[in-house]
């Protein structure tokens, strides 16, 4: 692999530098790529060692912004790592920059940047979808062999659709939260986005595991999960999806394509599909107004310059500090939380979960792989031309049930129409992660990854 080439010499970390300031100048998927801090790898033997890669910027790397693409962050540099950066750098990978994100990952564009959104490698006019469109995009484009993101409600699958890559969110709990900003924490998790499946693997490999610094994280199996009947098997969600005909068109050919290759898979609908937004929107808002309480402006982050008293200074802060969208969830939260209406929203919306979690048990009873779309659409334009905020909210419906519980899922590309990637996700039962990584390998080859015009190949950035 030619990556691990790059950061070998001065001389060529300071092309692979210039490169990347180059092609990232009308991306923008770095909010932080800073030549002067890229060291060479800590450790150079093993299959990561020497690779860059890049880190949405609500996970902590020592030495580098931590702004969560916030206002209220804006100049604040994390004096730690996230237990999933440590690991990396054991294993010889080497941090290089942090990427754009919707603020405190509430979105699906990375339009919600306080620092300007991120365009598609594919079609700059659109987006690249979010939260970890920076991410996405900046492996779409080639500018890092992998990156990392976080999936509260779909945020590392649908910009990779968006963007034609492969997104994979873990099981919750198989990789350590630490030094992770906290948005919804019952939901969140780190995730991994790559161009390759192999390498998008490995990476998880390395970055899982139990960590005393994160309660919630579980030792993963050592085993490997194994079919329920010996041979993968599939099933699909059918039903009327609301999906565009691209959308469509490439959902039926990934379901044509499993059943060439001589699986079976058959169809199966989730009766309670139409109460999972609500549900999301609910306990994610809920988890978020607690989380996003300690930017206070006191201990760190933006402080307002107009406060009299120490309440009207916090009131500032955060006024000034937050965006339009972050507030919105704040309001929400603290609404269906506040004394006396919890078990009207709150508790009903854990009582629907349980029975989400159910389904998806049941299914994982008889079959391996559930196939579902990524999105209801392909990128869509930015500003007023493409999804309004709700439009972009109720379309998170095939996301968000792996957050509510807590399953693994990939999303890959199955093609490109109209200029636009097409991406799906395949769902599999906890810990289950391999089968997932197996079943992608049996569509690689009819689904290849595309590469977006202008894309230039490792071996030419330094050549
Ligand atoms: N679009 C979803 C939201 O806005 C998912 C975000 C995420 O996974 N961080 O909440």
């Amino acid at each position: 692999m030619i990556w691990n080439e790059i950061l070998k010499t001065e001389e060529n970390r300071k092309k692979y530098a210039d490169f990347v300031s180059r092609a990232d100048k009308d991306i923008h998927s770095f909010l932080e790529f800073d030549a002067e801090k890229i060291a060479p790898p800590e450790n150079t033997e093993g299959c990561l060692a020497g690779l860059p890669f890049g880190v949405k910027d609500n996970i902590a790397v020592k030495d580098f912004k931590l702004t969560c693409a916030s206002k209220i962050l804006e100049n604040f540099v994390s004096p730690y790592n996230a237990t999933a950066i440590e690991k990396l750098e054991k294993a010889g990978c080497v941090p290089v920059g942090k990427t754009n994100m919707d603020e405190f990952g509430m979105g699906s564009s990375t339009d919600c940047s306080a620092f300007g959104g991120t365009n598609n490698p594919w079609n700059k006019e659109c987006v690249t979808g979010g939260s970890s469109g920076g991410s996405a995009a900046a492996v779409a484009a080639g500018l890092v062999p992998f990156a990392l993101g976080s999936d509260t409600g779909g945020s590392v699958r649908q910009p990779a659709a968006f963007c034609g890559v492969y997104g994979l969110k873990p099981t919750y709990g198989s990789v350590s939260r630490f030094g992770l900003v906290a948005y919804a924490s019952s939901l969140d998790v780190i995730g991994v986005v790559s161009r390759d499946l192999d390498l998008a693997e490995k990476v998880f490999e390395v970055i899982r595991g139990e960590d005393e610094k994160d309660q919630t994280s579980i030792p993963y199996p050592e085993k490997k999960a194994e079919p329920v009947n010996g041979k993968l098997s599939f099933t699909y969600l059918e039903g009327d999806l609301g999906l565009t005909p691209e959308i469509e068109k490439g959902y039926r050919a990934c379901i044509q394509a499993i059943r060439d290759r001589g699986f079976e898979i058959k169809g199966v609908q989730i009766p309670s599909l139409e109460y999972v937004i609500p549900v999301y929107y609910t306990i994610a808002t809920a988890e978020a107004s607690a989380n996003l309480a300690r930017f206070n402006g006191v201990r760190y982050g933006y402080r307002s310059k107009n406060g009299e008293t120490p309440l009207e200074l916090m009131q500032k802060s955060r006024n000034e500090g937050f965006g339009d969208e972050v507030k919105l969830r704040i309001l929400l939260g603290t609404y269906v939380l506040r004394s006396g209406f919890q078990d009207q929203y709150y508790g009903k919306a854990q009582k629907i979960r349980t029975k989400i979690i159910n389904e998806f048990k049941d299914i994982f009873s008889y079959s391996d792989i559930f196939v579902v779309p990524a999105f209801p659409s392909q990128a869509f334009r930015h500003g007023n031309a493409g999804l309004t905020q709700y439009q972009q909210k109720v379309a998170d419906k095939f996301t968000v049930t792996a957050n509510l519980t807590g399953l693994p899922a990939l999303s890959l590309p199955v093609g490109v129409d109209n200029g636009l990637p097409v991406g799906v996700q395949f769902f599999a039962d906890y810990c289950s992660e391999n089968l997932l990584f197996d079943a992608a390998r049996q569509l690689a080859d009819v689904f290849p990854v595309a590469t977006p015009p202008g894309f230039v190949p490792a071996e030419k950035i330094i050549g």
